[in-house]
């Protein structure tokens, strides 16, 4: 008998696909780790996905893999298009079907994207986002495209995957196809609608074909191209239904092309905002449909199947930051579950730095082999001080592998520089995180001792001492900088100090950055799906073609301007994913930027500066010193005078370019050596 879940009656019912069944909803979204290419990568790659399949996930995608060397996302990225080839995959599914979850794997072209010289496309046109220009494919080579897609379909049956997803989306080869923007083809493989998506449907029959009735096909279909010269629905529509009768299982959505200028994962992006283009096609089509982008939390992913938007909901990075989601919240322990902050900062910035993918929040993801949790021989006492990021992480961290941990912070509330982040709009995410720590720090019985810096007397009684007294802002010290206009970053965001009209923000950092962002939007505006949609001109009506049209003038709430010394390009240190969005959010708001900048005095006219030999001044209310931090490090000094040894973590230890990914990462390999 089917029981329904008390709480998530939809997530937790299993999904029939007539010849094999789902054992719940959700299906761990395809992401390429950087393990696959990896010398015995594929050993970690298997532990990686066994985790996620013993949190009880329902559908697992794999990262993408090239059905053939043009194929290719860059430089011998993975293929699978020969027998010799099969056994590494076999170590993957044969762990993973040692659980109940099913196992598919992702076959990706990527067309005009493949960064290497022999990509190919519909036509010979280079792609805004790579060097690389594309070759154009003769018809034999369309042809023979199809074969290797439905070659490697059969080679992914060989090594024991349950089904494939056919990556159509994102401005891949086959998007290349379908869109007229990158289709200048006269042959039948372009020219109108139907026959530039006669591609997409011969894959899918090829495929079918090749694997039988019994074999699971998603189609990753672009619902929302978000590019100009994309599709129109009515043509979202049609696709769909000639994907649906050419023999797949399940539609998945693909939001946004790579070359979109609209955020589309990011974490600014309001949680499950696109689902309701994925529930608009539920009315047009019988196959199951996956909903994407943004689900991070179970309230979010129950109620897109709750309103019937979705049969499926796809989490990707979630599944970095928190391999047991699925097993929490069946379990009903929802403040465990450590939830993805949509920073990218340790996933894809790390991808398309040539480095193999983990996560900010949990930095053992994808070092399941290296970085297990192993229970400490001799249980310690331990003392933390600094209740931030690295703190935080330390503590629960040592905890977990057994040992005793009291947590010192000085101020009534833990968070340190995350408290100031949550505050930032589009940054809300981080109260997830704090959230977590809190209920970790409780269930692992940590001694959390608020509005206390410990004695260097009282520490001594430790087996073990950390220091992650973290950071605090650097001072300027220019004429006038102790004047009342001036205010620190964290004065600023923890609301002590209020800025006027006119703001000159000095340092253009990640903090810089931030700091602007906080001062232009009014401090309680929640995330707003709808207002965010109407900011990066997303038409919901679909209007015209991509479902974009122009964006609604922004009405930013101060005058802003931006300063640096350098003469480099604002926001340079900003995530290689993320920082175009902050330049081009600050740019509409009428942020100026102003760099090669000498800072002579303040005074009550204003911020006097000197740019290309020329002094003028800034007439501003208020100047936001983000001129980078120092470490806090009294205790430590203390500890180093009465000669008694301990550990420096963070902020602490480096200030400069500290960010959360590494104070929490220098606090795992700690816990993990205690
Ligand atoms: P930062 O990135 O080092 O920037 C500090 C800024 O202050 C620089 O722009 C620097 O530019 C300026 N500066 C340095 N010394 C100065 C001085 N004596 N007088 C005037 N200006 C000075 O540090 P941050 O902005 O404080 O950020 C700290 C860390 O947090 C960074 O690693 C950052 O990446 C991270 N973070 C990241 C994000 C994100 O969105 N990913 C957001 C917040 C923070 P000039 O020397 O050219 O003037
Ligand atoms: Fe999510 Fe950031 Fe972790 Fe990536 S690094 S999975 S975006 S929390």
């Amino acid at each position: 008998m089917n029981h329904k879940h008390p709480h998530y009656p939809h997530l937790f019912e299993p999904l029939d696909l007539g010849f094999t069944t789902l054992q719940n909803r959700i299906l761990m979204g395809s992401m390429h780790t950087g393990l696959e290419e990896e010398k015995n990568g594929f050993k970690k790659l298997a532990r990686y996905y066994r985790e996620r399949a013993d949190g009880e996930v329902g559908l697992i995608v794999t990262g993408g893999v090239a059905p053939n060397r043009a194929g290719w996302v860059f430089p011998f990225s993975s293929r699978l298009a020969s027998k010799a080839q099969v056994p590494k995959h076999r170590i993957v599914t044969d762990l993973v079907h040692e659980t109940g979850t099913k196992i598919c794997l992702q076959i990706l072209h990527s067309g005009r994207y493949g960064y290497h010289p022999f990509c190919v496309a519909p036509s010979a046109i280079r792609a805004p986002i790579n060097r690389f220009r594309p070759k154009a494919l003769s018809e034999k080579g369309v042809r023979s495209t199809i074969d290797d897609f439905a070659r490697c379909a059969e080679l992914t049956r060989l090594a024991g995957y349950d089904g494939v997803e056919i990556m159509g989306s994102e401005g891949y080869l086959i998007n290349q196809f379908i869109a007229e923007k990158t289709n200048r083809r006269s042959d039948r493989w372009g020219g109108d609608f139907t026959r530039r998506s006669r591609l997409p449907t011969e894959i899918v029959q090829a495929v079918r074909g090749r694997v039988g009735d019994d074999f699971i096909i998603i189609f990753r279909l672009s619902m929302l191209d978000l590019v100009k010269g994309g599709s129109s629905w009515d043509q979202v529509v049609t696709l769909a239904k000639s994907i649906e009768k050419a023999g797949a299982t399940i539609i998945n959505t693909g939001i946004g092309w790579h070359e979109a200028r609209v955020p589309t994962i990011a974490t600014m992006v309001p949680r499950a905002t696109f689902t309701w283009v994925t529930g608009q096609l539920k009315h047009e089509v019988g196959l199951p449909l996956v909903a994407t982008n943004r689900i991070n939390m179970p309230d979010e992913a129950e109620r897109a199947l709750a309103e019937r938007r979705c049969d499926m909901v796809s989490m990707a990075r979630p599944f970095l930051a928190d391999p047991h989601w699925v097993s929490k919240t069946r379990l009903g322990k929802i403040q465990d579950i450590n939830t993805c902050i949509g920073c990218n900062q340790a996933c894809l910035d790390h991808i398309f730095s040539k480095q193999t993918a983990s996560c900010l929040v949990n930095p053992r993801a994808c070092r399941e082999l290296e970085a297990p949790v192993v229970m400490a021989q001799v249980s310690k006492s331990i003392a933390v001080v600094g209740g931030g990021p690295a703190g935080l992480a330390c503590s629960c961290a040592a905890a977990e592998r057994g040992h005793r941990v009291t947590l010192f912070e000085k101020e009534s509330e833990i968070g340190g520089q995350f408290l100031l982040a949550a505050n930032i709009p589009g940054k809300e995410e981080f109260t997830e995180t704090l959230r977590y720590f809190k209920a970790q720090l409780g269930k692992l019985q940590v001694k959390v001792k608020l509005q206390t810096v410990p004695s260097v007397e009282a520490l001594v009684a430790y087996d073990e001492i950390v220091i992650a007294t973290g950071v605090r802002p650097r001072e300027l010290r220019i004429e006038g900088s102790d004047h009342h206009k001036v205010i620190s970053y964290q004065e600023l965001i923890s609301g002590q100090q209020e800025a006027g009209k006119k703001v000159a923000v000095i340092g253009a950092g990640g903090i810089g950055f931030d700091a602007a962002s906080y001062l232009l939007h009014e401090p309680d505006s929640r995330p707003d799906p709808d207002k965010f949609m109407a900011e990066w001109g997303i038409d919901r009506d679909y209007r015209g073609s991509g479902g974009i049209c122009a964006a609604v003038e922004a009405e930013p709430l101060r005058e802003v301007f931006l300063l640096q010394r350098k003469t480099t390009k604002p926001g340079a240190t900003l995530g290689k994913t993320t920082g175009w969005i902050h330049r081009s959010m600050l740019k509409r708001n009428g942020v100026k930027f102003l760099v090669g900048v000498r800072y002579l005095s303040i005074d009550d006219r204003g911020l006097k500066i000197e740019q290309q030999g020329e002094t003028k001044t800034l007439e501003v209310d208020t100047v936001v010193v983000c001129a980078g931090q120092e470490s806090q490090i009294e205790l430590a000094s203390r500890l180093d005078e009465a000669e008694i040894s301990y550990h420096l973590i963070g902020g602490a230890r480096k200030a400069a370019e500290v960010d959360a990914k590494r104070a929490i990462f220098e606090a795992f390999e700690l816990a993990d050596a205690m």
